[in-house]
């Protein structure tokens, strides 16, 4: 098992990074495959094969997977927003016919197994708390959208074909290695941490937070925020399983946990000693107040739980990084 090769297909993107350092960890042969869009080479380990390489080119893909795989990790997708409601034709060709193009790669080299990134925008406002896979999925934005698409193919390849996936739908992915060893801060986020960072570190002036009039203890919105490193060891717990059994699976990475802007906010300032200079401003379109899932499904089919529950200890490893 330890002997295991995997293809990590946007490996050197922020969760990628993170993903490709805990299976080098755990013994796995990586190959990391980047178009290095938005991924950095500051962020490829000496001990992976690298390639360049788009998911858009389909051939490229058929001739790296005809090295043959035991599985392959895809996280290479556009994953803004707000540009994919302005631009949706983007979002479906990339996150779409690339993933199939990944897909069909594997298909005709007999590599079978594929751990995929997905994402909580899946399931747009929630019906009911704490969240679950089984909740209906309505995403709000073209972007939510792809995700499930690809799921969706991935579900009928796994039933005509020797073809398994596990899908895992992330919260609010935030913070760094702990140990420093990722050097590539993540460019242009648009998330809270990062922006709230920016202001702290005179980058950006100020910050809006988006409504202080929501149903929540200090009226700004709760978001369930899982530290990268805990999501990268979901991905090592995900191949094993699929290695092991080769069954499909859709799997939450939450902590069950809540925490607001503003409850960010004041972590930002204990962690950094710095004050964040912010306002209020109206909410923004399609946020909901809460967002919060339970990790059962993860607990008992990963073995997984996050180990980072306290948020000022998550803020710090993305403190360390500023600080260098
Ligand atoms: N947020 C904010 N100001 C910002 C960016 C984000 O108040 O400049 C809030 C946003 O309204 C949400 C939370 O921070 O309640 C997390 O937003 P983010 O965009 O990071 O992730 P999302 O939950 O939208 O995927």
């Amino acid at each position: 098992m330890s002997l295991a090769k995997i293809l990590v297909i946007g490996g050197a993107g922020y969760i990628g990074s993170h993903v490709t350092k805990a299976l080098l960890a755990e013994g796995f042969a990586v190959t990391v495959y980047d178009n290095l869009s938005t991924g950095q080479s500051c962020n490829l380990f000496d001990k992976t094969a690298f390639i360049a390489g788009d998911i858009l080119d389909a051939a490229k893909l058929n001739e790296v997977m005809a090295q043959g795989f035991d599985a392959v990790v895809h996280l290479a997708a556009k994953k803004a927003v707000g540009e994919s409601m302005e631009n949706p034709q983007l979002y479906a060709r990339n996150n779409i016919n690339g993933s199939i193009n990944i897909f069909n790669a594997m298909i005709d080299n007999n590599v079978k197994n594929v751990v995929f990134s997905s994402t909580a925008a899946a399931y747009g406002t929630p019906q009911y708390l704490p969240l679950d896979e089984k909740h209906p999925l309505n995403p709000l934005s073209f972007y939510g959208f792809t995700k499930i698409e690809i799921e969706r193919v991935m579900d009928w390849y796994s039933r005509i074909k020797d073809f398994h996936y596990i899908a895992l739908r992330y919260f609010n992915a935030v913070g760094y290695a702990a140990d420093g060893t990722i050097r590539g801060k993540e460019k242009n986020s648009q998330n809270l941490l990062p922006i709230v960072m920016d202001v702290i570190c005179g980058r950006r002036e100020k910050m809006q937070i988006f409504g202080n009039d929501y149903d929540t203890p200090d009226g700004t919105c709760l978001r369930d925020y899982v530290h990268v490193e805990d999501l990268a060891r979901a991905h090592v717990a995900a191949i094993k399983k699929l290695l092991k059994d080769s069954q499909s699976y859709i799997i939450n990475l939450s902590t069950g946990k809540g925490t607001s802007v503003l409850e960010m906010i004041d972590a930002v300032e204990r962690v950094t000693g710095r004050k964040v200079n912010y306002e209020f401003a109206p909410r923004r379109a399609g946020d909901p107040a809460v967002i919060v899932a339970g990790n059962e499904l993860a607990q008992k089919l990963l073995g997984w739980t996050p180990q980072y529950t306290d948020i000022d200890k998550i803020v710090k490893t993305t403190w360390n990084l500023e600080e260098k």
